[in-house]
Formats: C-alpha cells, sequence, structure tokens
C-alpha cells in the first residue's frame, strides 16, 4: 500500500480571489505531490513500507537520523490537513461549540485573530502556524518547516502554510494580507469543529 496524493476537497479555483487557481494547483500538484512521492520512495522496502502516514511521522519523529523520512511524511500530512482548513466563502467569527471556545480561550474572536496573525506574520522563514487543543483550551502555536503538532501529542484543529510558496504568486511578500484573508475568508470552522469535536470522543473513550 502506498501513500496517495489526497485529491483537493474543492477545484483549483475555489478559494479565489484569495488564493490563485494557479498558487492551489501548483502547490498541490507539484509541493505536496512532490513529498507523497519522496516518502513512499523512502520508506519502500523499509519496515515503515504500508504504515499510514501518522504512524511513520510518530515513529521517526524523536530521530535525528530519520529526519528526511519525518520531513517529507510531515509536509504530506500537513498539507492534507492545509486544504481541508480552507473552504470557499467561509471565514469570520465562528459560531456554535468553536466559536465558544475561542472566546474562553482567547477571551474574544479579536483576540484569537490577534494572536494568530501575530504567529503567523511573526514566524521567521518556512513554517505552519496552527490553532491546537491543549487540554481544555485551544492554543495558536507555530512549527518550524515541516515540523507538525502530532509529532508532539497536541491535537491540530486548523493550520496556515506559512512558507512562500503558499503565498507568493498571490501576494509576493504581503504575508500579513495572505494571513488576514485565510482567517477572514477562508478559515473553515467547521472542519476545526469537527477535529474537536473528535478529540472530545477519543478523549471520552481513553
Ligand atoms: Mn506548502
Amino acid at each position: 500500500m502506498t501513500i496517495k496524493l489526497p485529491d483537493l476537497p474543492y477545484p483549483a479555483n475555489a478559494l479565489e480571489p484569495f488564493i490563485g487557481a494557479q498558487t492551489v494547483a501548483f502547490h498541490h500538484g507539484a509541493h505536496e505531490c512532490a513529498y507523497v512521492e519522496k516518502i513512499n520512495a523512502l520508506v519502500q522496502d523499509s519496515a515503515l513500507a504500508g504504515e499510514p502516514l501518522e504512524r511513520i511521522i510518530s515513529i521517526t519523529a524523536p530521530k535525528r537520523s530519520r529526519s528526511a523520512i519525518f520531513n517529507n511524511a510531515a509536509q504530506a500530512w500537513n498539507h492534507a490537513f492545509y486544504w481541508r482548513s480552507m473552504s470557499p466563502g467561509a471565514g469570520g467569527a465562528p459560531k456554535g461549540l468553536i466559536g465558544d471556545r475561542i472566546n474562553r480561550s482567547f477571551g474574544s474572536y479579536a483576540g484569537f485573530f490577534q494572536a494568530f496573525c501575530a504567529e503567523a506574520t511573526g514566524h521567521f522563514g518556512s513554517g505552519w502556524v496552527w490553532l491546537i487543543l491543549n487540554h481544555d483550551k485551544l492554543r495558536v502555536i507555530a512549527s518550524a518547516n515541516a515540523d507538525t503538532p502530532i509529532a508532539h501529542g497536541l491535537v491540530p484543529l486548523l493550520t496556515i502554510d506559512v512558507w512562500e510558496h503558499a503565498y507568493y504568486l498571490d501576494y509576493r511578500n504581503r504575508r500579513a494580507e495572505y494571513v488576514t484573508n485565510f482567517l477572514a475568508k477562508l478559515a473553515n470552522w467547521s472542519f476545526a469543529e469537527s477535529n474537536l469535536l473528535r478529540a472530545a470522543e477519543n478523549m471520552a473513550a481513553e
């Protein structure tokens, strides 16, 4: 069983005008596809062949000697999560359960917005910014390069890719504008809420 490149959850032009079709098509069809091809090549004929990405990530995360495997597996996983973190016609302040949790954890949606923008615009170099569940509180964290919360036992709810390839064609060096549009126009709160609910079910089952 090889790891497959997941289809995009929407057509490549669905996020326009905030993220262009060319960016989405190249990000998915070239960047993400390359991570998937590399991880398959790296684990071929090894004990990790046939394992799901989550397991490859947790096994290789603590081992510096296996960083090529970790980096490609984590990037493949992070990108699939990123596409689902956005949806056409979404964004803005969330309602319902996830909205309540945002308000409780950050004081208000404005508090969350400020924390997320500060982390995403301030992150130096390539990486990701995540909304995560940490015990019963939501937090915003950044991860460098390929690193991913699931390698650290954290529960991701939503992510933005802040590698330049995610926004450079549309925004050049204006990362803050990309981040603001992600939150205001694209953030898929129903995906974040489904991740929150699944985490609550898993905790109850343990
Ligand atoms: Mn990317």
